[in-house]
């Protein structure tokens, strides 16, 4: 189906506020490049030169802003005014893609509408629970400094208090709650400072061997095989693996991108250096400000709709969305959706299909791969090969499965024990890995309070293990099957707690189980994740973990928002790209102390 014409068709100039400092400069071995690499860049400068606008304004005089023109003259569809934008599910990549229609696109929120099958916002962002009955998040979020997207998105968004945006919150946490572990690793019940990587020159020539090599080639190769047994047992994969949660078999194109996106963070990395953590939880610093800022804007959030199939003409070339089929209240609901309207689809969920425990009950397995957030994508694909292939993410649950808990204590005697095991004060060390675990088994104390509202004489922390099949040291059972006090127990036995155990009875350890928590890191080749806007789409655009983005890396936060932005400036056809990815593999001071990092010099 044609594009209608427009009378007035006006392509849109690239706005001022990426005009002074333009990131997506600084991508490639050019000069400016210097700017983002060198430790001293400060996001701050970078930053004050951007307009914080709140709110992007209409140009009275400009007639309808959106109405740009194809190169053969043609306009496309969108009406800033006019058009709708439906946003299958309610996680960060959707807010973010709502944010950006806004900010860059000049669209009204009340034209917006975020459609989630859940009753809340934030999807796989997620904190929640009470001091009384245990606080739940599934994970504790790691940033770091070139999550460029994220920066960007919430350089436009204010705290909720109002007095900075969440950014510049961000910003100054970490400059006076820097990450500098002195005990990332716990080994035979003794605390580890700065712990020697082990490589053999073999790893590290295989190493920079991946890292060069073309991802056409790796294909769908696991990790395991380009590495010897031996690899696996060294101390920089124990750190790599449970830092990042990859397992030999995941991908060997996905680890190659993490190696160069992360490069700039080798050396460090053993005291985790340059991790940057948000004040509080990322659903209350992150998720409810931006919430917020769309609810104040007039999008409409729409929960408890479990979008079911597209309705997809599909003719000469194009595809289009007519209609989107959800399941609300137990009964199916078509919304049409029209010529100049537009849909961008959040992909399949690392967090589909997650069970919670309790403290005396183990979580029971859930979720499967044609069911939940799947079952769309599955749906949509069959016979579409520009759609990707889910199956390749979801059939594996045995390999993509792990567990995280979170533990709510009323007693300071675990923090106390821990500040004094390690030597940091908590929300300084952040990971700590209990190396002889079978359950590959790590805890995080953040910074308290973790909780917007958290009692004074309440902490809580997270943790996770990545192999929960196995029995434990402490706890002669499989991590998935055991209760928040077994796990509890086991911590303390690796922490050698003895005389200074907390009262577990005072305590809530709540188990969550999740089988698809690294489906995006399953082996993958080209094809098997679709384009963001795929060949042929005029108004359906793909977003989250599960889409194709050059050079950045899954299960990120950074991710989902730069398929957000890239879907709207896309879709839209914005004349503007997201902050480029940033590529330290050109800065040879940052080459340099990677390669002095991984000979433990
Ligand atoms: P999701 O948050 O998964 O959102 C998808 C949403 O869409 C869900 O709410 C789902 O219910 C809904 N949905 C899906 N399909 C449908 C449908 N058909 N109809 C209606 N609704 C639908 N990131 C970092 O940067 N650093 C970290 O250290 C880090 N650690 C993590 C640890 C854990 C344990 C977890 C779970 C995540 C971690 N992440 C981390 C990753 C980060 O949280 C995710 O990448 C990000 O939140 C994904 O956002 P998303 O919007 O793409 O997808």
């Amino acid at each position: 189906m044609a594009a209608p014409r427009s009378s007035s068709t006006i392509v849109r100039a690239p706005s001022p506020r990426f005009s002074s400092f333009d990131l997506s400069q600084h991508g490639n071995c050019t000069a400016p490049l210097v700017d983002l690499c060198q430790p001293r860049f400060k996001w701050e400068s970078y930053l004050s030169k951007r307009v914080f606008a709140p709110i992007a304004q209409p140009d009275p005089n400009q007639g309808d802003s959106m109405q740009r023109a194809y190169a053969d003259g043609t306009a496309k569809p969108f009406s800033s005014e006019e058009s709708k934008f439906y946003l299958v599910g309610g996680g960060i990549a959707s807010l973010a893609a709502a944010a950006f229609l806004i900010r860059d696109a000049d669209v009204p929120g009340r034209n917006i509408t975020i459609l989630e099958a859940l009753g809340v916002a934030g999807g796989s962002l997620d904190a929640a629970g009470s001091a009384q009955d245990g606080y739940v998040l599934r994970g504790g979020r790691m940033l770091e400094s070139k999550y460029v997207c994220t920066f960007d998105l919430f350089s436009s968004i204010p705290t909720l208090d109002e007095s900075k945006t969440v950014t510049q919150e961000i910003l100054d946490w970490n400059e006076t709650m820097k990450t500098a572990s002195k005990s990332r690793l716990v080994r035979d019940g003794r605390r580890i400072d700065k712990p020697e990587f082990g490589l053999t020159e073999s790893d590290i020539l295989t190493l920079e061997r991946l890292a060069i090599e073309p991802e056409h080639l790796l294909g769908r190769r696991r990790i395991a095989d380009y590495f010897a047994p031996a690899f696996f047992k060294t101390d920089f994969w124990l750190m790599w693996c449970t830092t990042f949660a990859f397992q030999p078999w995941h991908s060997a194109v996905e680890f190659k991108r993490y190696l160069l996106r992360f490069v700039h963070m080798v050396s460090g990395f053993n005291q985790l250096h340059g991790i940057m953590r948000t004040v509080y939880n990322q659903y209350d610093s992150m998720v409810r400000p931006l919430s917020k800022w769309l609810d104040d804007r007039g999008v409409q959030f729409q929960f408890g709709t479990r979008v079911s199939d597209l309705v997809l003409d599909e003719a000469n070339g194009e595809t289009r969305v007519e209609g989107i089929v959800c399941e609300c209240e137990g009964r199916s609901v078509s919304i049409p959706v029209g010529p100049g309207d537009a849909v961008i689809v959040t992909l399949g969920s690392m967090t589909e299909g997650s069970t919670l425990g309790g403290m005396d009950r183990a979580a029971v397995p859930g979720g499967s791969a044609d069911s939940g957030s799947w079952a769309l994508w599955e749906k949509i694909a069959t016979n579409r090969p520009a759609f990707g292939h889910p199956n390749v993410f979801t059939d594996h649950i045995d390999e993509s499965k792990w567990l995280s808990f979170t533990t709510t204590l009323h007693d300071p005697a675990f923090f106390n024990l821990v500040r004094d095991f390690t030597g940091n004060v908590p929300g300084e060390g952040g990971l700590i890995t209990f190396a002889d675990s079978n359950w590959l088994m790590s805890i995080v104390l953040p910074h308290q309070p973790h909780f917007i509202g958290q009692p004074s004489d309440v902490q809580v922390f997270w943790g996770y293990g990545l192999t929960i099949d196995l029995p434990g040291h402490f706890v002669k059972k499989p991590m998935a099957e055991c209760t928040g006090r077994e796990i509890m127990t086991e911590v303390l036995g690796h922490l050698r707690a003895g005389n200074a155990t907390p009262d577990l009875d005072r305590a809530v350890c709540i188990p969550c189980l999740m089988p698809f928590i690294t489906s995006q890191f399953m082996p993958r080749e080209h094809g098997d994740r679709p384009e963001v806007v795929p060949q042929g789409s005029v108004n359906l655009a793909f977003t989250g973990q599960f889409c194709e983005l050059p050079d950045d890396v899954v299960f990120t936060v950074e991710y989902s928002i730069r398929s957000a932005q890239a879907a709207v400036y896309r879709l839209l056809e914005i004349a503007q790209t997201p902050p480029a990815v940033y590529k330290g593999k050109f800065d040879p001071r940052v080459l340099f102390n990677a390669f002095k990092a991984l000979h433990d010099l």
